[in-house]
C-alpha cells in the first residue's frame, strides 16, 4: 500500500525543512505488511526493513482502522523513509555494501556473533543513527504542527 496523500504530504513537508531543499519530492513509496514482513522481521527480529522503496513493515506496527485505511507506527514509518532517501542519495548497491560492510565492521570489533554483540552492531550503523536521529526529530516536529494547527483552528 501506499501513503495516504495527506501522510505523504506531511512527510514531504518535513523533509523539505529538514534537507532544506522546497523543491524535494517524496519518491512513491510502497508498504508491505503481510507474511513476508511478518517472516522476514521476525528472522532478523526487527521491527521493519526497506530494500529501496519497498518497506516492510512488522504486522504488529499496523493498525486496521474502521473506514479501512490502515495506520503505521508513525516513529517507524519515518525511520523507513529515511532508509528510503539513504538508498535514494547512495544509489542502490552503494547504500546495502556500505551497510552491510559497516555492519560486518561494527561485529568485528565486538569480537563476537552473540545475540547482544550483533544488536549493538546494527544499532551503531550510521545509516541506522541517523534515521533514528531523523524519526524522533519527525514525530517531534508532527505533535508540534499538530498542536499549532490545534490552536490556530481555535482562532
Ligand atoms: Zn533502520
Amino acid at each position: 500500500m501506499k501513503l495516504a496523500e495527506s501522510s505523504r504530504r506531511k512527510f514531504e513537508l518535513f523533509f523539505r525543512k529538514q534537507l532544506k531543499n522546497k523543491q524535494f519530492q517524496l519518491p512513491a513509496i510502497y508498504f508491505y505488511t503481510g507474511r513476508f514482513s511478518q517472516l522476514i522481521t521476525t528472522i532478523l527480529n526487527i521491527q521493519g526493513i526497506t530494500i529501496g522503496r519497498n518497506v516492510f513493515v512488522k504486522p504488529k506496527f499496523v493498525t486496521l482502522l474502521e473506514n479501512k485505511n490502515y495506520k503505521i507506527h508513525v516513529e517507524l514509518a519515518a525511520h523507513e523513509i529515511a532508509h528510503v532517501l539513504q538508498f535514494e542519495r547512495e544509489g542502490f548497491f552503494r547504500f546495502l555494501f556500505k551497510y552491510l560492510k559497516s555492519f560486518a565492521v561494527n561485529l568485528k570489533q565486538k569480537g563476537n556473533l552473540k545475540s547482544v554483540s550483533r544488536q549493538e552492531a546494527y544499532w551503531e550503523i550510521p545509516f541506522e543513527i541517523q534515521a533514528r536521529d531523523i524519526a524522533a526529530k519527525f514525530v517531534k516536529w508532527n505533535k508540534d504542527t499538530q498542536s499549532k494547527n490545534l490552536l490556530n483552528s481555535n482562532e
